[in-house]
């Protein structure tokens, strides 16, 4: 028999030209081994048949025996639906269609037996299915039984009579044909090793399961396979460049580090920047160059982390540069670093996209020269124009706000590159980060600086503000600063910026006697500046403003911080707002305004913020909220996201294991040469083929 498995998915049986279309266009579909690899979304167990008496209100798809008793049709026009009787001796339920009804008054006979399959709905004051599937029951032997697949199907392919059991049937007729011919995917020491189902019974399973727990092991493999080829790729990738690149040794400690850390350091580092600050310095000194993820907590202490490396580099005699996503951080940033510089005799400047032209100009001589020896900027940092005589050390903060290309960028300032150290507060799962971010290493700052107590959060209906305005006042009188926030997003940009004016004017009228000043993306940088150093300043006392503020800005003696709609923020966003507060040592607050009426999914995205201050769970939370896809940063990563089968959040364990895998072959096989592994060179390629490269990627 000759292998079917790449013909066109038009010559299958019970497809044709036209379906065939559609599945190319609607998902990707053009040949049958592509339809084997379109692998159910759900099961539904159709091993049990309900009775009507035993119908509750939160039942998911269930199989009733029976019969319709009488059609009756109501309503007219658009409104129009058709109802049948329908009884199994224990009670009746109506079955409804709002489309459809000749077909199926013509289809369907009273007092036939049948077997109905749908979701109960409460209706009034009665239940009933609404379009349900409808089989004769002929015997028990030949009703569906077992894990019934249901496959993602589009509008356009239900209109061309493709809807899930359609492309049941057709995927039984692509694994007729094609089963004898399908080959193993994964050699076989792997599959020994992990103990995997094989690919033939485990696609068999996929697609017609036998039961749940061949489903579960079919779906396992399929995982398994998916991750364990991005993984390896990954890590195939990694070890090419480490091959190919040389870093920079950072071998010495020397002035600057030493007399910072004796007589700048303002206080004791954490252990945990004590920590990381050891990782990092070994890994700058052992000839490789260093591409680091730095995760930590809002407020743990990256900035003086990130500080203290360039000051290694410096005492190597390197430049390095610190890109912020924001002028407002940047230049914080630029006057942190001062601070804490002061004294040692250091060059450093700031470079934005506001930095006049004759500054400009003495900026970059000065870094050709050698005399700049840190840059603090914004995306002006990665423009053509400037160029550096020594760069050994680029720091990214809040790196999911750049693009990849951005980041790519600083790459090429040197003739090696630099090191790379990223950071970010909007910590991601370490599996995620591994294929995310797969080429990275990963660091985390795991403690905060001592005496912070923590936020308290509090969730308030936005109808009921008098108790909450008394208790800013409080805070005020205490001499606390206190931050207000709107949403500002670019679909009701202009709705969103009135509201922010009008609850800038309600702001004044309510604390006559405190200064309230007002900053906005709409603002230009001058203004925006001169407002966020009035409240820096305490010169105003409550800042109304929009997310511009989400990231870094660093004002300790603010204590309250209100987010008005909060209901409109994603849960990481809501965490770094919250983050602008608690930064000194008196309790603070945060509270989220949001309406009464509220959906499920963000009465919990609101209680896991109420209940939570650990970033990393918030994270996680969002991420099983969301879906990675959602995730900042990815989209720009160019990581396709809807994989066949393994979800990243949910399959986290797996994919350690397929990492694990993946790593043990090219220990032992480097370039993948020998014979037995040869079926992955062949997988390879042919992913590489259709897919994006996922090793270059940071
Ligand atoms: P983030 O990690 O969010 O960027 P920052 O670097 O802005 O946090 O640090 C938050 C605040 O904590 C700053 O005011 C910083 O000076 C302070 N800080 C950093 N490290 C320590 C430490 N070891 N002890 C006390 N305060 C610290
Ligand atoms: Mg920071």
């Amino acid at each position: 028999m000759t292998d079917f498995s790449h013909a066109d998915i038009k010559f299958l049986a019970g497809v044709g030209p036209k379906k065939a279309e559609i599945l190319n266009k609607e998902i990707n579909v053009y040949s049958v081994e592509d339809l084997l690899y379109y692998f159910p979304y759900k099961y539904i167990d159709r091993s049990r048949i309900y009775f009507v008496h035993e119908i509750d209100g939160n039942m998911p798809y269930i199989q009733l025996k029976g019969r319709i008793t009488a059609f009756e049709t109501f309503g007219e026009g658009r409104k129009k639906r058709l109802v049948a009787h329908f009884t199994d001796g224990t009670g009746f339920i109506d079955l409804v269609w709002f489309q459809g009804a000749k077909f199926i008054v013509d289809k369907y006979k009273v007092d036939l037996p049948y077997i109905i399959f749908g979701k109960p709905t409460m209706f009034g004051d009665k239940f009933n299915i609404a379009h349900p599937d409808i089989d004769p029951y002929i015997n028990e032997e030949e009703r569906p039984s077992g894990l019934m697949p249901y496959y993602n199907t589009t509008e356009k392919m239900k209109n061309h009579f493709l809807n899930s059991k359609a492309i049941q049937k057709i995927m039984a007729a692509a694994f007729a044909s094609v089963v004898r011919n399908l080959s193993e995917t994964l050699p076989e020491k792997v599959i020994q090793e992990a103990r995997l189902m094989g690919l033939k019974p485990a696609m068999r399973n996929i697609h017609f399961p036998e039961n749940a727990s061949l489903l579960r092991e079919a779906q396992y493999r399929l995982k398994f396979e998916e991750l364990f080829y991005i993984q390896l790729n990954i890590l195939k990738y990694i070890a090419e460049r480490k091959s190919k690149l040389k870093g920079f040794v950072f071998s010495k400690v020397g002035d600057y580090l030493n007399s910072f850390y004796e007589d700048n350091l303002p206080f004791p580092l954490t252990n945990a920047q004590k920590r990381i600050i050891r990782e990092i310095r070994q890994d700058m000194a052992t000839g490789e160059q260093m591409n680091r993820l730095l995760q930590g907590d809002v407020g743990s202490g990256k900035t003086l982390v990130a500080l203290m490396l360039m000051l290694i580099a410096l005492d190597n005699g390197f430049q390095s540069c610190m890109m912020a996503p924001t002028e407002i951080l940047a230049t914080q940033h630029f006057i942190t670093i001062q601070e804490f510089l002061q004294g040692l005799n250091v060059n450093v400047e700031l470079l934005t996209g506001s930095t006049k032209k004759t500054d400009r100009e003495r900026i970059h001589n000065a870094l050709l020269t050698g005399d700049l020896q840190i840059l603090v900027g914004t995306h002006a940092l990665i423009e053509d124009t400037v160029r550096f005589s020594n760069l050994g050390l680029v720091v990214i903060d809040e790196q999911h706000r750049f693009g990849v290309a951005q980041r790519a960028k600083l790459w090429s300032k040197n003739v090696n590159p630099p090191h790379i150290l990223v950071m970010t507060a909007t910590p991601i799962p370490r599996t995620l980060a591994m294929t995310v971010y797969g080429d990275l290493d990963v660091s985390v700052i795991d403690e905060l600086p001592p005496g912070r107590k923590p936020i308290r959060t509090i969730h308030q209906y936005d109808k009921k503000r008098g108790a909450m305005y008394e208790s800013i006042r409080k805070q005020l009188q205490a001499g606390r600063q206190v931050y207000i926030v709107y949403p500002l997003i670019e679909e009701s940009e202009k709705l969103d910026l009135r509201n922010l004016e009008e609850g800038f004017e309600h702001t004044r009228e309510v604390f006559p006697e405190y200064t309230v000043c007002k900053v906005h993306g709409k603002m230009k940088p001058k203004e925006k500046d001169a407002e966020m150093q009035r409240f820096v300043r305490n010169e105003a006392q409550i800042m109304v403003a929009t997310t511009v503020i989400e990231v870094g800005v660093n004002v300790p003696n603010a204590s309250v911080m209100v987010i008005e709609s909060a209901q409109r923020f994603g849960l990481s966003q809501l965490h770094q707002l919250r983050g602008r507060v608690g930064r000194g040592a008196d309790q603070s607050y945060c509270i989220l305004v949001t309406p009464y009426e509220l959906s499920a999914e963000t009465k919990k995205r609101i209680g896991i913020m109420v209940e939570s201050n650990d970033g990393f769970e918030i994270a996680e939370a969002d991420l099983k909220l969301r879906g990675p896809g959602d995730l900042e940063g990815t989209q720009q990563s160019g990581i396709p996201f809807n994989l066949r089968i393994a979800n990243l959040i949910r399959d986290g364990e797996i994919l350690q294991f397929a990492r694990e895998a993946a790593k043990k072959i090219l220990d032992e096989d480097p370039q993948i040469e020998r014979p037995e592994n040869l079926i992955l060179r062949k997988q390879l390629q042919k992913l590489s083929g259709n897919r994006f490269n996922w090793g270059q990627i940071s």
